[in-house]
């Protein structure tokens, strides 16, 4: 049997380079088997998932140069490729499990849930859904579901016993089935969860191995459970530690650098990038530190790998990725640079903003540095001449990072909109609002004007220059992040 990997993005935000960290062993698990490596896209969250964002992860993978062999653009005999046109595939699945007893429609109110939830936290047990609907009559139910009463599928977990299953890093691991809850496979709108979806798909896929981040390990025992009562062998599972900070935490956009844009932007090379990826949690034979993808690939053991958190240290990146550089020859390294930055694309969106400011060709370098180069680095002081103090500014700057977190599309038109009715909800005047921010994406007193200059940079970069003026004016602890975090969606809540 032919080996087949896959790497399942959901479309619900910018290319993280998490994704490309976990595609990155797929791809070069398969190949290291002469296998296959699939592009499945999970769509099922119809709040969150965006067309753009789709093409957005696609378009980042591919330049960090792991290309899929099957995938919704490229088609394959295991199509369609994207969860959302694989409807029907689940229906009916989902449909056979209910016969089966394998799982039951559940029709409590999403008051009765709430209740539940209530009740189980005041007496400190985790909550869990009570099994109320599960031993419901299967004709009341049936009648029920067909006169048209609102309902879900749960899963039909066990109240009592372990769970075992194996990882291949991990080893066997036991979860009690008291914690586990009896899973919604099938939300109120028919549309499935992550959970039915993914087991499905994985199945009639043919995947065989399936490696993904760590943080679906608790997971384990409900897609057991759904493999068990299909009657399906169970893929082996591998789940890759997280990237992480240096002081343990999980790697946050808040704090650095994760968008895959972003390295992009700042002149990353792909194959560093990759290089650096298969460090976290891998390690050659001999131990080196530069090698390529194929290199990984023709010494590819997958016992190799590790469960310790590797650290995602931006240091240790860009000296790998000097070392890249440094190694290209001149041609190549005039060709980088052209398709980087300084190419008609990116022209393009420069000059309308920059064309008539300028009376000799050379005005032009110190008018776009800071967009296609870096900001200078800003610090305190200059933040002192604003009229909102440091506390203020940093506020602001914050919030500002919440709300673009959710500004779609990024352009200078909703940027515009998403500044002024956040300034409305704070209370500031807007003048006063954009000072710290302007400072912050730009490092100057004088630029091109901030909307323009922040849809040239993109979200990412945007971002980045947020976290690092935050961390100019002081920083934020874990305890003033929850402060700030709860200040701003309460002025969601209010607008
Ligand atoms: N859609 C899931 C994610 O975004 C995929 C998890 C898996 O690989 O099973 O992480």
């Amino acid at each position: 049997m032919s080996v087949r990997t896959r790497v399942a993005p959901s479309p619900t935000g910018d290319p993280h380079v998490g994704t490309a960290y976990v595609a990155l062993f797929n791809l070069v698990f398969a190949r290291s088997y002469g296998g296959q490596f699939i592009l499945r896209v999970e769509d099922t969250d119809r709040q969150r998932s965006s067309s753009a964002s789709e093409a957005a992860i696609m378009e980042a993978l591919r330049w960090v140069g792991l290309g899929w062999d099957e995938g919704p653009d490229v088609g394959g005999t295991f199509g369609p490729y994207r969860q959302s046109e694989r409807l029907d595939i689940y229906r009916h699945h989902a449909d056979e499990l209910v016969a089966s007893g394998g799982a039951f429609r559940c029709f409590c109110t999403g008051e009765r849930l709430e209740e539940l939830r209530r009740r189980q936290r005041a007496g400190r047990e985790t909550p869990r859904y009570d099994g109320h609907c599960r031993n419901l009559d299967p004709q009341e139910s049936r009648d029920r579901a067909q006169a048209g009463e609102t309902h879900v599928v749960r899963l039909d977990v066990p109240v009592t016993g372990t769970c075992g299953f194996s990882d291949g890093i991990r080893g066997t691991i036991e979860i009690p089935w008291q914690q586990v809850d009896m899973q919604v496979l099938v939300k109120s709108d028919g549309f499935p969860t992550y959970h039915l979806a993914a087991v499905v798909d994985d199945h009639l896929m043919g995947i065989t191995h399936i490696l993904r981040g760590e943080e679906w390990l608790s997971s384990m025992p409900k897609h057991r459970l759904i493999y068990d009562r299909f009657g399906w062998s169970v893929p082996d599972h591998y789940h890759l530690p997280l990237l992480r900070n240096a002081d343990g935490s999980k790697v946050s956009k808040r704090r650095n650098p994760t968008g895959l844009n972003y390295f992009r932007r700042t002149g990353y090379l792909p194959e560093a990038l990759r290089n650096y990826l298969a460090l976290m949690g891998w390690s050659m034979p001999d131990e080196r530190e530069i090698f390529s993808t194929e290199e990984m690939t023709a010494a590819f053991d997958i016992e190799r790998l590790t469960t310790g958190g590797p650290v995602f240290d931006l240091a240790k990146l860009d000296w790998l990725n000097g070392q890249y550089i440094r190694s290209l020859d001149p041609g190549e390294f005039m060709d980088r640079v052209a398709d980087w930055a300084i190419n008609r694309e990116n022209l393009a969106a420069l000059a309308p903003l920059v064309q008539q400011r300028t009376e000799r060709l050379v005005d032009l370098l110190p008018q776009v540095d800071y967009l296609l180069g870096d900001r200078a680095t800003v610090d305190e002081d200059d933040f002192a001449p604003l009229r909102l103090g440091a506390e203020d500014c940093l506020r602001v700057l914050d919030h500002v990072g919440r709300r673009f977190d959710a500004t779609d599309p990024w352009d200078r038109d909703s940027l515009q909109a998403a500044i002024r009715s956040l300034a409305d909800a704070m209370g500031l005047p807007m003048r006063d609002f954009l000072a710290p921010l302007f400072v912050a994406i730009t490092g100057r007193t004088v630029a091109l004007p901030l909307f323009d200059s922040m849809a040239y940079l993109g979200r990412d970069m945007v971002r980045s220059r947020l976290a690092s003026a935050i961390a100019a004016l002081g920083g934020v602890s874990k305890k003033k992040a929850k402060r700030l975090e709860r200040a701003y969606s309460g002025l969601i809540d209010q607008a």
